[in-house]
């Protein structure tokens, strides 16, 4: 106990001031203001309007995607792609019960059901082995993959980039189109984030983005979808805009849709957060090296999650593992009473009432991450 105080000293140490250290607050230091006062002048707050079509053209050449939709948010986006995987009632999607509940209520809004496959202990995300046994439990049917134990179609594979890490996205990825199951990413919380030098998102089928007021950039609520597929952009754009056939008077809808647009004033706080993107992740991974060697230093039982080889992580949540989970209780509530706002990784999903019967491995590092996994306070440092 006595040694957990000097970690928190630490933290007090590079975020200096007074009251309480969050864990991840927002941090606007460029145009926000002009843009969203441009909005409110011209009258444009809503869902058409010059500033989401700059963030959707801003986000594809930032991602090296080629279309982007923006949405309201990252789980309207999951639901969108999923939706546009063909992901029916009945269907199985393989993904992570280490994840934001958003991936897995994505899932359900298709009346689909997860199927969770264990984490790699080194990236915190979805493990490529643990795929690859799922597949084994699989066979090929005329129209794709079965889960032959369930006898459910295996239409999507959604792994998540656990707070910035990227997963081994290639070996996923050859594995999911091996078997004929559409990978979606869920880079919620990557933007920033690469793989052999691709931006996270970029590899699936889709990638989607989440800019809630946690994340390293913020549009206050907002998300987008990405894909380098015309008409699946097309149909994105299309079904996240209530299925309206463009017409200057007329209200045509041509199918079920959603209003999922993201508003123009959301998508002006966006352009401006997207042009400080650089500076927000140098800043965050200065942090992560000052973490990283403080932790080398002074507390080597405990390991410092780090981007891998080949692998550039945009340091979102700075995540420490302690060795039991013990340690952890006693570190987080010694934090939360000197207001340093740590927290444990998510409940993973099938400790939920609504995920408790999902199929799913033995869920070994999930269950170990879980126990032991702390996030470090990694807001902006001015
Ligand atoms: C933040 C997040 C989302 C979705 O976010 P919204 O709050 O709906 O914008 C989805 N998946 C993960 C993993 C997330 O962290």
């Amino acid at each position: 106990m006595e040694s957990y105080n000097r970690i928190i000293d630490f933290i007090k140490e590079i975020y200096p001031g007074e009251g309480v250290i969050p864990l991840h607050a927002p941090h606007f230091f460029g145009k926000e203001k002009d843009y969203l006062n441009e909005c409110i002048d011209s009258t444009f707050v809503s869902s058409v309007g010059p500033f989401v079509d700059r963030m959707e053209r801003d986000l594809a050449t930032y991602t090296g995607s080629r279309f982007c939709v923006a949405v309201v948010n990252g789980t309207s986006a999951l639901h969108i792609a999923l939706l546009l995987s063909g992901v029916k009632r009945g269907d199985g999607v393989i993904t992570q019960a280490f994840s934001f509940i958003a991936t897995s209520n994505a899932i359900s809004y298709c009346g689909a059901q997860p199927f969770f496959v264990d984490i790699d202990e080194q990236t915190l995300g979805m493990s490529a082995s643990a795929l690859e046994h799922f597949f084994e439990g699989t066979e090929q049917r005329e129209d794709g993959c079965y889960h032959v134990e369930s006898g459910k179609k295996i239409t999507a594979c959604v792994p998540m980039h656990s707070f910035g890490m990227p997963v081994d996205i290639l070996e996923i990825k050859r594995l999911c189109d091996h078997h004929r199951v559409v990978l979606i990413e869920d880079a919620a919380e990557s933007i920033g984030s690469y793989h052999q030098g691709r931006h996270t998102g970029t590899l699936g089928k889709f990638g989607v983005f989440s800019f809630n007021g946690n994340k390293t950039i913020t549009c206050g609520g907002g998300g987008a979808i990405i894909t380098d597929d015309e008409e699946l952009a097309r149909r994105a754009k299309h079904i996240t805009t209530q299925a309206k056939v463009p017409h200057p008077y007329e209200f045509y809808h041509d199918e079920i849709g959603f209003n999922y647009r993201c508003p123009n004033i959301n998508a002006a706080l966006l352009c401006a957060q997207l042009e400080l993107i650089e500076q927000i992740l140098m800043n965050k991974r200065e942090t992560a090296g000052l973490y990283r060697n403080f932790f080398e230093s002074e507390f080597p039982a405990i390991r410092f999650v780090s981007e891998g080889v080949d692998k550039k992580s945009n340091y979102w949540l700075n995540a420490i593992l302690f060795q039991e989970e013990a340690q952890r209780e006693n570190f987080i509530q010694l934090a939360i009473q000197q207001k340093v706002m740590v927290r444990p990784a998510w409940r993973p999903m099938h400790h939920l009432p609504m995920f408790q019967n999902a199929w799913r491995d033995g869920l070994v590092n999930t269950e170990k991450v879980y126990q032991t996994l702390v996030n470090l306070p990694s807001s902006v440092r001015v």
